[in-house]
């Protein structure tokens, strides 16, 4: 070959070069279009987005998450992150009243709608189909439950295997308030006294009394409140069974392998909902019945990690006997708050029997905010479900730890949401295979609440940078103070917890 046929030769390839490398950026921009197309498509967003965030939105894109993201000339994989909805659970609806008591003593001129409402949701399935995050976004359609795979965690009260059943709270929490001798009990709760309170009650117990049959009757009646703020109306029952079912049939997808992110996004919520007990606005304890398919699907251990500002009580009471789950709640440091909720989510209530060492509480002092909760994470949590080795993580979600919600008194923002997603991405890229379950609970801010959702499932989906900016100034937080606090808590996990104690 001469040297001028050579440089031709050269030249041709260069020209094929730059051809296909063309060819190859048209490809790329016509897929870059249409996902900002489907971006922003409809949305009402694009305005509260800094300059910053829409260069770094252009530089994120959707199939860099999809494994095998070499091939650009196929067409965008289906989005990585499956949320799972039905608006027929919009039509629960609490009474409007004195925040969340349903009562009016008519003081005020103008009363609130009760807390959880439909208006939270709304905004959450909102701001996820008009918001940044949508393209990562592919829907499912919610589904009912039947009443008997309700039954696999809402067993019949003398099935339960709950750490003391309703009628003996009640009783328990009877006796707390005439000051009687179980007072003592209550208030140190060690798994001792409550074992011997619950075999003192048991001979009192009603045989074949079910929870589910209760709530199926108040259905039929048009509606009861079943404690403090938890209301059933004639819609209610139909918007229980579409948040299980939808849960369920989140955690099913992922079980047969269509997917690793699951979202469930329900109402009304579930976590404070056991066994045999309503609490807390919850009836149907979604997660708790979702975790339940996952063993009876074959996974021998799977992680619960509650991050809503409220202990978890529900989910906690369920599996508080079982060494296949491991319950690790944070919340702000409430208490017990009646004879729906006797558990007190301190430290020493950490399992029995089997779940001895498996139910992990993390009481947060009031004003816990984003370093606290990823210290508390980064100390506790994440070498927590690394000794367990769990083959499922599945976060409950709460916005109201958020820095501006009404039922919680906690100052995560949006970045401390974001940080606390990243890290259960993490734990579930080391242990699960990356497959995670989110449900929803609580969140009652309006505004915030979605947008902590948004900011959580961004960094569930490991995004780089931001899409959206925090909207509202944050409370600074005492740090100091709630790390203390982390640390006399892993220094009771490394004392008391027997899996737990070289950590
Ligand atoms: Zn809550």
């Amino acid at each position: 070959m001469t040297d001028i046929q050579s440089r031709l030769c050269m030249h041709e390839k260069t020209v094929s070069f730059m051809r296909t490398r063309h060819q190859h950026q048209i490809r790329r921009r016509v897929q870059n279009i249409n996902w900002e197309e489907r971006r922003l498509n409809g949305s009402q967003t694009r305005h509260l987005l800094c300059p910053q965030l829409r260069q770094s939105m252009a530089s994120q894109n959707p199939q860099s998450l999809i494994p095998d993201p070499s091939d650009s000339t196929r067409s965008p994989p289906s989005p990585p992150l499956h949320v799972f909805w039905h608006d027929g659970m919009l039509a629960h609806a609490p009474p409007a009243g004195v925040f969340d008591t349903g009562s009016d003593p008519g003081f005020l001129e103008v009363l609130d709608k009760h807390p959880e409402n439909s208006d939270r949701v709304r905004n959450m399935v909102s701001i996820l189909r008009k918001g940044p995050i949508a393209p990562y976004i592919s829907w499912h359609a919610g589904r009912s439950a039947s009443v008997s795979e309700l039954l696999s965690f809402h067993a019949p009260d003398d099935e339960t295997p709950c750490l003391v059943g309703r009628e003996i709270r009640n009783k328990v929490w009877g006796c707390l308030e005439h000051n009687c001798l179980i007072l003592k009990v209550a208030h140190t709760p060690t798994v001792q006294n409550l074992s011997n309170v619950k075999r003192v009650q048991q001979a009192e117990r009603q045989p074949n009394f079910y929870y589910i049959e209760e709530l199926v009757q108040a259905n039929k009646t048009g509606g009861k409140e079943f404690c403090s703020g938890t209301f059933m109306n004639p819609f209610s029952w139909d918007a229980c069974l579409l948040a299980a079912g939808t849960t369920l049939s989140s955690m099913k997808h992922l079980l047969d392998g269509h997917g690793k992110l699951a979202y469930a996004l329900v109402r009304p919520p579930g976590h404070h909902a056991q066994p045999s007990q309503a609490d807390g606005y919850c009836f149907l304890n979604n997660a708790g019945l979702a975790v339940k398919l996952a063993l009876d699907s074959g996974y021998e251990k799977v992680a619960v990690i509650d991050i809503d500002v409220h202990y978890g009580n529900g989910t906690a009471e369920g599996f508080y006997r079982s060494s296949e789950v491991l319950t690790i709640s944070l919340h702000m440091n409430h208490g017990s708050w009646g004879p729906s909720h006797p558990q007190s989510g301190t430290i020493d209530e950490i399992g029995e029997g089997n779940g001895y060492g498996y139910n992990l509480n993390i009481p947060l002092p009031n004003g816990t905010g984003d370093e606290g909760y990823v210290y508390a994470m980064n100390e506790l949590v994440v070498p927590a479900v690394r000794k367990f080795e769990p083959m499922l993580l599945v976060l409950v979600v709460g916005q109201d730890s958020s820095a501006f919600d009404p039922n919680g008194r906690q100052c995560l923002t949006m970045a401390g949401y974001r940080e606390i997603g990243q890290i259960i991405h993490a734990l579930a890229d080391s242990h699960t295979n990356g497959r995670i379950l989110v449900v929803q609970e609580g969140g009652y801010h309006l505004t915030y609440s979605a947008y902590c959702l948004h900011a959580t499932l961004e960094g569930i989906l490991n995004l780089p940078d931001p899409l959206l900016s925090d909207p509202i100034a944050y409370y600074p937080e005492d740090k100091a103070y709630s790390m203390k606090v982390i640390d006399v808590v892993k220094q009771y996990w490394r004392e008391n917890v027997p899996f737990l104690k070289e950590f």
